[in-house]
C-alpha cells in the first residue's frame, strides 16, 4: 500500500486519510479512482482476486485516458494508481476512517457486508453506502453504529459526474452528515442532502422515466433509436433513456424499480416486463456487451 495520503486539510473530514471501497464494479472502481485522485489512500475490496485485478486494470485505463485529455504530467496516473491497494478481505476496513460500499443492489448482501464492516472498522469510522434506492435506515440496522451510517450516492461515471446525493437515514447524526458533505466537496463534487425515501430524489424521478421508455419499446410505440432521439433532441437530455439504462446496468435499473414498487406499494412503479426479460437473459447493458443496444468489444 502507498504511504502517500491526502494533503493537510481542516474541516469535518480532516481525519479521513484512508477510504475503503467494497465492490470494484461499475461504481466501485470509479469511486476508488476519485478518492485516489483527490489524494486519499484507498483499500479496494472485491470478492475474488480476478475481480480486483479487473477493477485495477479499468482504473489504470481510465486514468491514462484522463491524463491524455487533461494533459497531466505522465507520472501522475501511476502515482494515483499506486495509492489504491486491492484485496478480498473486509478486514481491510480496520485501516479506514470511511468505507463506501458499492456491491450489487441487494438488501441482504448489503446488510451482511455492513455487519462485517461494523466488526472490522474502527469504532469512529463512518460506513457509507452507494445504494441507488435501498433504505439507509434498514442497512444501518445491521450495525451497532446507525448514527455513523449514511448514503453517499455517486453518479455514473463517478470521475465525471459532480453530484453526490447525501442520504440521511433515520439515525444518521449531524456530525456524520457534515463529514460526508465535506468529503464530497474535497473530491470536487457537489453534495445535495436528501432524506431516506425509496429511490431518494434521483432515482425516484429518473427510473420511472427509463421504465416508461422500456414500455414504449415493448409496446412497439417506436424503435430504441427513435425513443432515445426524442428524449435527446426534444428534452435536451445528453443521452436517451435506453442508452442510459445500458450504462447504469439493467439489473441495477430493475432492482431500483422493485424497491420503488414495494416501497410505495403503488402500481405506477411496476417494472416493465421487457426490462425483466433482458435481465433474466443476462443482457445487462454495457457491462455484458448487450442490453437495449449491442456493444461489440472494442
Ligand atoms: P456492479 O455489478 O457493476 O458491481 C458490483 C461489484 O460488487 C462486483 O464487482 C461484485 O463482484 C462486487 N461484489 C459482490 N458481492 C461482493 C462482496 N460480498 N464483497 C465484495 N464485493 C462484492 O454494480 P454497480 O453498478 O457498480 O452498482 C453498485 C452499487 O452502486 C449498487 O448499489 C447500485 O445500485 C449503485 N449505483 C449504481 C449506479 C450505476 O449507474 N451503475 C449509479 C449509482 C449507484
Amino acid at each position: 500500500m502507498s504511504t502517500q495520503t491526502a494533503p493537510a486539510v481542516t474541516g469535518p473530514s480532516a481525519a479521513v486519510k484512508t477510504v475503503g471501497v467494497v465492490g470494484g464494479g461499475t461504481m466501485g472502481n470509479g469511486i476508488a479512482q476519485t478518492f485516489a485522485t483527490a489524494g486519499f489512500a484507498v483499500e479496494l475490496v472485491d470478492l475474488e482476486p480476478p475481480f480486483v485485478q479487473r477493477a485495477l486494470a479499468t482504473i489504470g485505463k481510465n486514468l491514462e485516458r484522463v491524463a491524455k485529455k487533461q494533459a497531466w504530467g505522465v507520472e501522475r496516473a501511476p502515482a494515483i494508481l499506486a495509492r489504491i491497494h486491492g484485496g478480498t478481505s473486509l478486514e481491510a476496513a480496520r485501516d479506514c476512517e470511511l468505507v463506501v460500499e458499492a456491491v450489487s443492489e441487494d438488501l441482504a448482501l448489503k446488510q451482511k457486508i455492513f455487519a462485517a464492516l461494523d466488526r472490522a472498522a474502527p469504532a469512529g469510522a463512518v460506513l457509507a453506502t452507494n445504494t441507488s434506492s435501498i433504505s439507509i435506515t434498514e442497512i444501518a440496522a445491521a450495525t451497532k453504529r446507525a448514527d455513523r451510517v449514511i448514503g453517499m450516492h455517486f453518479m455514473n461515471p463517478v470521475p465525471v459526474m459532480t453530484l453526490v446525493e447525501i442520504v440521511r437515514g433515520h439515525m444518521t447524526s449531524d456530525a456524520t452528515c457534515a463529514l460526508t458533505e465535506d468529503l464530497a466537496q474535497r473530491l470536487g463534487k457537489t453534495p445535495v442532502a436528501v432524506n431516506d425515501y425509496p429511490g431518494f430524489v434521483s432515482n425516484r424521478i429518473l427510473m420511472p422515466m427509463i421504465n416508461e421508455a422500456a414500455f414504449c419499446l415493448m409496446e412497439g410505440v417506436a424503435t430504441r433509436e427513435a425513443i432515445d432521439t426524442v428524449m435527446k433532441l426534444g428534452m435536451n437530455h445528453p443521452m436517451g433513456p435506453l442508452a442510459l439504462a445500458d450504462l447504469i446496468g439493467l439489473d441495477t435499473c430493475l432492482s431500483i424499480m422493485e424497491v420503488l414498487y414495494t416501497g410505495f406499494g403503488d402500481p405506477k412503479y411496476r417494472p416493465c416486463p421487457l426490462l425483466r426479460s433482458l435481465v433474466r437473459a443476462g443482457q445487462l447493458g454495457r457491462k455484458t456487451g448487450r442490453g437495449f443496444y449491442e456493444y461489440p468489444a472494442a
